[in-house]
C-alpha cells in the first residue's frame, strides 16, 4: 500500500504521554507487532502508522503535515502557539478532541515559608519555567513585571539554589513540590491530553480512515466514563429510583422468577457512579446491586 493512503499518527516515545496515548490505540482495536519500540511502526489490521518522537516535536510534525495526527499536551501546544505568534510564523492545526488523560496543571509555586496573595506578589521576581512563553502571558494578563528565567529541566530546584524566588511548573500531585519545600499558589493553564490534525487536506482513503478513528476514540472515551448498573428494586419505588440515577437512559426491566412485587433493573449511566449513589438507590429500597465497567460503546 502506498504510505499516502496510511493515516500517520506521532505519539511520545517514552514519558507520561506514551503508555495512555498506546493504550488508547490498542482499545481501538489496533493491532501492533511488538517490536513496538521501533521509530515507526504499522498497524497490521488498519491503514495507520505510528511515529514514536519526543513530546515537543509532535505540534510541529503535524503543523508541517508530516504527520497527520498527533496526541500531546495542551501544555505543550499552547507554549509552542505562543512561540509561534511572537515569532510571527503561521503554524496551525485543529484540535479534534480532549482525551482526558495526562491532567496536570501549570502553576506558580514559591517556597514555603513565602507568603502569596495575588499575582502581584511576584512583582520583581525571578520565576524560573521551562514555559517561557505560557509564562510572560499570565504575568502580562495580571500586569507584573519579574524575571522569566528559562530553564530545561528540573526547574523545581531553582528556589533551593538561590537562582529564583519562583517557579511555573507543571503539577499533577504536588508530591514533587512537596519534597522540594515549595507551595503551589496559582494555576497558569490547565492541562490534558488532546488529539491534534494537520491543516493540510487528506486523500479519501486516510479522511475515511480518520473518521473511523475518531468514531473508535469518541466510543472509548464514553465507556471510559460509563458504567452498567444492575439491581432488584420494588415495583412500587422505581420512579424515585430513576430520580437518582444520573445520565442514564431507559432502564430495561425484568421480572423476576416467583416474585410479584420486584424487578431487576439494568442501565447504563454515562457518568461516574459513586458509593452515595448506590446507598441512596439503596435507601430507595434497591437490592443486589453490580455496578459493571463497558469495554465499548457505539451508538
Ligand atoms: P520528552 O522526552 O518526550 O520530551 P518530557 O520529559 O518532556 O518528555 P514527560 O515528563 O514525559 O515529558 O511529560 C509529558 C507530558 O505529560 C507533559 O507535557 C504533560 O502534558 C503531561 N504531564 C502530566 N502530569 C505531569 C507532571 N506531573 N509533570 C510533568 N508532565 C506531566
Ligand atoms: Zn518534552
Amino acid at each position: 500500500m502506498k504510505t499516502s493512503t496510511r493515516l500517520r499518527i506521532a505519539i511520545q516515545k517514552n514519558g507520561r504521554l506514551n503508555s495512555d496515548s498506546m493504550d488508547l490505540l490498542f482499545h481501538c482495536g489496533l493491532k501492533i507487532r511488538a517490536t513496538q519500540k521501533a521509530l515507526y511502526c504499522h498497524a497490521e489490521n488498519l491503514p495507520i502508522d505510528i511515529l514514536f518522537v519526543r513530546d515537543d516535536d509532535i505540534p510541529t510534525l503535524v503543523m508541517d503535515g508530516v504527520c497527520d495526527l498527533g496526541i500531546v499536551g495542551e501544555n505543550v501546544l499552547l507554549e509552542q502557539a505562543l512561540e509561534h505568534k511572537e515569532n510571527g510564523s503561521k503554524k496551525e492545526f485543529d484540535t479534534i478532541k480532549k482525551l482526558g488523560f495526562s491532567r496536570c496543571r501549570l502553576s506558580i509555586a514559591m517556597p514555603n515559608d513565602k507568603t502569596f496573595t495575588d499575582a502581584n506578589t511576584l512583582q520583581n521576581c525571578r520565576i524560573a519555567t521551562s514555559y517561557p512563553n505560557l509564562l510572560r502571558d499570565y504575568l502580562k494578563r495580571h500586569h507584573v513585571k519579574a524575571e522569566v528565567m528559562t530553564i530545561a529541566g528540573s526547574v523545581e530546584v531553582a528556589p533551593r539554589l538561590d537562582m529564583a524566588d519562583a517557579i511555573c511548573d507543571l503539577v499533577s500531585t504536588g508530591a514533587t513540590l512537596e519534597e522540594n519545600n515549595l507551595k503551589e499558589v496559582d494555576t497558569v493553564i490547565h492541562s490534558q491530553a488532546v488529539l491534534i490534525k494537520t491543516k493540510n487536506t487528506l486523500t479519501p482513503e486516510k479522511t475515511e480512515t480518520l473518521e473511523l478513528l475518531i468514531r473508535r476514540i469518541e466510543g472509548v472515551l464514553k465507556a471510559q466514563e460509563s458504567k452498567y448498573i444492575m439491581f432488584h428494586a420494588p415495583k412500587s419505588s422505581l420512579a424515585s429510583i430513576k430520580s437518582i440515577l444520573p445520565g442514564c437512559e431507559t432502564p430495561t426491566i425484568m421480572f423476576l422468577e416467583g416474585v410479584d412485587d420486584k424487578v431487576a433493573v439494568h442501565v447504563v449511566s454515562s457518568e461516574g457512579v459513586f458509593w452515595s449513589t448506590l446507598e441512596k438507590l439503596k435507601q430507595a429500597g434497591a437490592s443486589s446491586i453490580l455496578v459493571l465497567p463497558i469495554e465499548k460503546m457505539l451508538s
